[in-house]
């Protein structure tokens, strides 16, 4: 199933929970704006080449639109707007006054030197900068996109409109950024995960949880669970899996990852295990937090994990999620689960058009607050209505937007 048919499946259910009519479904459906725009850069060696670069403006009924830039080889126009969708949900379930959006360039990152990649970023601004800004569309870091990327992004746009640091979110601390932002996602996926074992009844301390993935996203949500008393049993990226039932020391392997481009294979503190096999382990919690599609029909059925959170983007596939379901495993969508992250650009933003600074204890608390009302609420919805935290979320998300359209008025 393709992405955005997972997402307009989702968005059906819950609006056929929340009954909403056929023209407002197909207003929420539809993107405001797609484009899809050419990049041509001349490479180191002097050669021409030229990129794909897309940004997907969903819906602005909340305010202005929001959401990340990835550069991923596989990145397409489908990808982004199902993309795009999931961000106007994920900012109305956190409820922060933003719409969704996102856009993405069809690289591979670890393929172009750091120059390379600075001429790709400032010129695909030159080719959008009019369609995006502070009040209208706001980028972030996304896949393969980091602090770097949006200051370069700030620099550019500023070239044509002036000083005006909320026009992107996600820069460097020392370039208009904000303490906190960084650790964002994986630290929100963390407090939402020991909210959900509590509703679960499980106690926090020795509780087991792989991760699959330790990019930003499962390298902070690792370390803040870790700090929280659970166990870490296994973690695993790209470059293979690892496993220590007693616990990996995540301070040890988050350094062993930095000394090593990144990477976690060979790390001598753990055994090493092949990345399906991280899927399939008997643990309390499983957070997919890198690519999207993780689990699919073909291995949902190897799945012994109580719970899973999704730390990435679409990491369960749709049909896979109705076995998880038919199975009891609880799963604490994307929407909310990864949903720190834009919460913090927020902060930023605001920070940014106050020209004032937070700083790192008061944005670690007001996300916090924002999080565990957004979780309580999406609980009580799931409770009350006997659906799946996926569908409460989306229920949500979709009801405050369409709520928005109504009042915002179409004359
Ligand atoms: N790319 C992140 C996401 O998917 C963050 C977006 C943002 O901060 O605007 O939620």
């Amino acid at each position: 199933m393709r992405s955005i048919e997972a997402t307009t499946l989702y968005f059906e259910q819950a609006a056929n929970e929340l009954d909403l009519s056929e023209s407002m479904r197909r207003l929420l459906l539809t993107a405001k704006r797609e484009v899809q725009v050419q990049i041509p850069v001349e490479l180191d060696s002097g050669e021409i080449a030229s990129f794909i670069g897309y940004r997907v403006q969903h819906n602005d009924a909340r305010g202005p639109m929001k959401g990340g830039l990835r550069y991923h080889p596989q990145v397409d126009l489908d990808e982004v707007r199902a993309l795009a969708s999931l961000m106007t949900w994920k900012t109305a379930v956190v409820d922060i006054p933003y719409g969704g959006a996102k856009g993405g360039v069809a690289i591979d990152p670890r393929a172009h030197s750091r120059r390379e990649l600075e001429r790709i970023t400032r010129r695909f601004v030159d080719v959008v900068h009019e369609l995006v800004g502070p009040d209208r569309d706001i980028p972030a870091p996304d896949m393969g996109t980091s602090a770097t990327e949006m200051a370069w992004f700030m620099s550019q746009y500023s070239h044509y409109h002036g000083f005006a640091p909320a026009c992107v979110t996600g820069k460097p601390v020392e370039y208009h950024g904000i303490a906190g932002r960084e650790e964002a996602t994986g630290r929100g996926v963390g407090i939402l995960t020991l909210k959900l074992l509590s509703r679960l009844g499980l106690r926090v301390p020795g509780t087991t949880v792989a991760l699959q993935g330790f990019g930003n996203v499962g390298s902070h949500a690792a370390m803040f669970l870790k700090n929280a008393e659970c166990r870490v049993v296994a973690v695993s990226d790209a470059s293979g899996a690892l496993t220590r039932a007693d616990g990996i020391d995540v301070m040890e392997l988050s350094r062993y990852a930095h000394d090593n481009e990144g990477r976690v294979a060979d790390f001598p503190g753990a055994d090493a295990i092949t990345n399906d096999e991280l899927l399939s382990l008997d643990v309390d919690v499983l957070i997919p937090a890198a690519l999207g599609g993780v689990l699919t029909a073909a291995n949902v059925e190897s799945v012994r994990a109580r719970a899973i959170v999704e730390g990435a983007n679409a990491p369960v596939e749709a049909d896979a999620d109705a076995v998880l379901a038919e199975r009891g495993i609880t799963v604490l969508p994307d929407i909310l689960a990864n949903a720190g992250g834009v919460t913090v650009s927020w902060f930023e933003w605001v920070q940014n058009r106050q020209h004032y600074r937070w700083g790192i204890d008061r944005v670690r608390q007001e996300l916090d607050r924002i999080l565990s009302e957004a979780f309580e609420q999406t609980w009580q919805l799931s409770q009350s209505r006997r659906v799946p935290l996926r569908t409460a979320a989306y229920m949500l998300g979709v009801g405050r937007v369409a709520r928005a359209t109504v009042l915002g008025g179409m004359e």
